[in-house]
């Protein structure tokens, strides 16, 4: 599947068809669940679309883009204008199937502080103030993604995720947070995500807090 063309309505009722807008899954007001700025006031916008297949996924309902309307890139800026938080995440799905350029701009420009959370299996579109890169084994980053990644965040299911996450460790610049995440749903991860680090200072333990507050 190649990325989404571009951001411009498609078919999206009520929309002006010259509007910049992107397919969209949710948005809402929480905290950041997981890596460096856990804890820190959020407000996510969930891009659909996603062809990487993560077996574990918790958001396949983002996968078929069709199923999603459009919304206008103002709609959602104003939306997150409101809310006032502290970094806006830009999420999925996987969003840099998406060319996020207006997007980010035009959260730029209302002042917000911008995150972006990407597989990095597609070029990178757009500026941020912040990108995780979480890549995936099934489906490799983009090599262009590992110089712009301020925090790599491998999710272990299994032994061989670690594997992984050292082969992917080598690409990213020595400044990059490294972060082990155990899986939610695979009972054994977590003991190899704590026995890891602690045999490997160099990663950290990254956890999905919002799941044990019980919050989204
Ligand atoms: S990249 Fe993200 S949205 Fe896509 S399948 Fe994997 S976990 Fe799900």
């Amino acid at each position: 599947m190649t990325r989404i063309s571009n951001s411009v309505a498609k078919n999206a009722v009520g929309l002006n068809q010259s509007e910049p807008s992107l397919p969209i899954v949710e948005t809402f007001h929480s905290v950041q669940g997981e890596g460096a700025w856990t804890g820190t006031s959020a407000f996510f916008i969930r891009l659909a679309g996603c062809d990487v297949g993560c077996p574990w996924c918790d958001t396949k309902e983002s996968w078929n883009v069709r199923r999603h309307a459009d919304r206008s890139i103002a709609d959602l800026v104003s939306e997150a204008v409101q809310v006032q938080p502290a970094i806006v995440v830009i999420t999925g799905g996987e969003p840099l199937m998406h060319d996020l350029t207006d997007l980010t701009r035009s959260l730029h420009t209302a002042k917000l502080r911008v995150h972006l959370e990407t597989s990095g299996a597609y070029p990178l579109s757009g500026t941020f103030d912040w990108i995780t890169v979480s890549p995936k084994r099934h489906k490799p980053p983009q090599p262009s993604i590992y110089n712009h990644a301020n925090e790599l965040k491998i999710v272990v299911a299994e032994a061989l995720d670690l594997e992984w996450a050292e082969q992917q460790a080598v690409y990213v610049s020595p400044d990059t947070l490294k972060l082990l995440q155990p899986e939610w749903n695979t009972p054994d991860s977590t003991a190899l995500v704590f026995d890891y680090v602690l045999r490997h200072p160099a990663w950290r333990v990254s956890l999905q807090t919002h799941k044990f507050l019980g919050v989204r």
